[in-house]
């Protein structure tokens, strides 16, 4: 066990989304790779802003994410409480010390904190509403800091206004509490989003009045969208990580996927186990550049761990989705069941498109594919097709051959050479009559699953389709 000490540190007042994440998984790797100790505290001081269900949504996900935490709310630990609203009387006293030390005052109720250093006054413009105004403000010659960061290297800023330590609401503002609880709880290292390196040079100077050395800061880059320019929102598309968790991701693809959001593993494999990512895991080769959001590249991480698990743990994965879907219930037999997760197993890509892609193994019906049909329509009429390969499609049923993947082939074949056409256009339409859809398992493995009489009576109803 090292001293290292690290801290995830969320504002419950939104959905978790992939960069707090991010923030959080750098935070648990630093603190698995040095053997410290990984804390989660919930910065909760805006009453107003806050609410409960952002507050499970952040356990639940960072739980799903298999990234637990040492010490923190719902696990205890020497420093708590670890939920800010719990801290109050801890703030009093800190706020006392800088009181006593002179570097506090109050103006409009609130109470301001003091920088060091010359002071003059300034005129400055602002807007209030459509209207620019101007007013006297009085600035600070403080001394610049120096922020020496493991990430973007030496930073120097300097401060030039007062900030506020407790609003006139009473409650305490941000910088405060934030610097009090990372020294309360004796944090080594501050890992955090790029748009907090403009507060460090503020949280330097507490760290100053308070007579502490500041910890080490590790300001992670941005996450970009997708396309173009711009950080990612929340409101962009596979921001969430709840989104995931019901879209059937896998959680450790998804953690594999967000380490790669500003790390690049030394040994040049993308995908990777966790065990060998913390092994591998420094600060210090976190990139300063931003990184990307890739949803296709995540989803092609997710596909390869699907088909990495052992296939009882596939089965029991697509039971619970088909169960969910109302695809499968008590009702449905068994040795079906257990014949159409074999082809699931073979073809499964993204867990997400199961019930679309297997529904009508698993229903009477199958919902139409207009985009599909439209395509297949090109080719010239799927209905007319099937209704050809109709009669020697029921020979082959009657034979009890229906399922013979040559035999199907040898029948398809000949039919397509007589209208001088390829056999793929018909074997499109016989998928089509019978699935709804353009891709999936061997035709003959879909034939065995449905049974001749349903097989048939596909076909004979699509048939009935042909434009006469
Ligand atoms: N509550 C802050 C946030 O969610 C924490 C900042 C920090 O990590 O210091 O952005």
């Amino acid at each position: 066990m090292s001293n290292v000490r690290t801290r995830f540190a969320p504002s419950p007042t939104g959905f978790f989304h992939i960069g707090s994440a991010r923030t959080a998984l750098f935070n648990w790797l630093y603190a698995r790779h040095t053997g410290g100790t990984f804390i989660l505290r919930v910065e909760d001081t805006d009453t107003a802003r806050n609410s409960e269900e952002y507050l499970r949504v952040i356990y639940d996900s960072l739980r799903w994410l298999g990234m637990d935490w040492d010490e923190g709310p719902e696990k205890g630990g020497s420093h708590g409480p670890y939920r800010q609203s719990e801290r109050t009387g801890l703030y009093r006293e800190y706020l006392q010390k800088l009181h006593d030390a002179g570097r506090t005052y109050e103006k409009d109720g609130a109470v301001w904190f003091r920088l060091e250093g010359p002071r003059r006054t300034i005129r400055e413009t602002y807007k209030d509403g459509d209207a620019t105004l101007d007013r006297q403000v009085e600035v600070v010659d403080a001394a610049p800091v120096v922020i020496h960061d493991l990430i973007r290297g030496d930073v120097t800023r300097a401060e030039d206004r007062d900030f506020v330590l407790v609003r006139a609401n009473g409650e305490p503002g941000f910088h405060f509490v934030n610097v009090v609880d990372d020294i309360a709880m004796a944090i080594t290292h501050v890992i955090r989003g790029e748009d907090h390196l403009s507060n460090t040079s503020k949280h330097i100077e507490l760290y100053k009045a308070f007579g502490v050395t500041p910890p080490t800061f590790a300001h992670i880059p941005l996450i970009l969208k997708t396309e173009g320019k711009g950080k990612m929102s929340k409101r962009d598309r596979g921001a969430l990580i709840e989104e995931y968790q019901q879209r059937h991701f896998l959680p450790d693809a998804v953690r594999n996927y967000l380490c790669l959001l500003g790390w690049t593993p030394g040994d040049g494999r993308e995908i990777l186990p966790i065990s060998d990512i913390i092994a591998q895991f420094d600060l210090s080769d976190v990139h300063q550049g931003n990184a990307r959001f890739d949803e296709r590249k995540m989803a092609h991480i997710n596909q390869q761990y699907v088909r990495a698990l052992p296939p009882a743990q596939i089965d029991t994965k697509v039971t619970g989705i088909l169960e969910s879907a109302g695809l499968v219930t008590g009702a449905t037999p068994p040795a079906h069941l257990r014949a159409v997760l074999d082809v699931v197993r073979e073809k499964v890509g993204a867990l997400e498109n199961v019930p679309t892609l297997f529904a009508y193994l698993l229903r009477d019906d199958y919902a139409e594919d207009a985009r599909t049909l439209e395509n297949l329509r090109k080719k010239g009429d799927p209905a007319a097709k099937v209704a050809a390969l109709l009669p020697a499609l029921e020979r082959l049923a009657g034979e009890g051959r229906l399922v013979d993947g040559a035999a199907l082939e040898a029948v398809i074949g000949e039919i397509a050479a007589a209208s001088d056409e390829k056999p793929a256009n018909h074997f499109a339409a016989l998928r089509y009559a019978v699935s709804g859809l353009n891709g999936g398992p061997h035709l003959h493995d879909i034939f065995r699953l449905l049974g001749a009489g349903k097989v048939l009576a596909r076909l004979r109803k699509f048939a009935a389709t042909a434009a006469r």
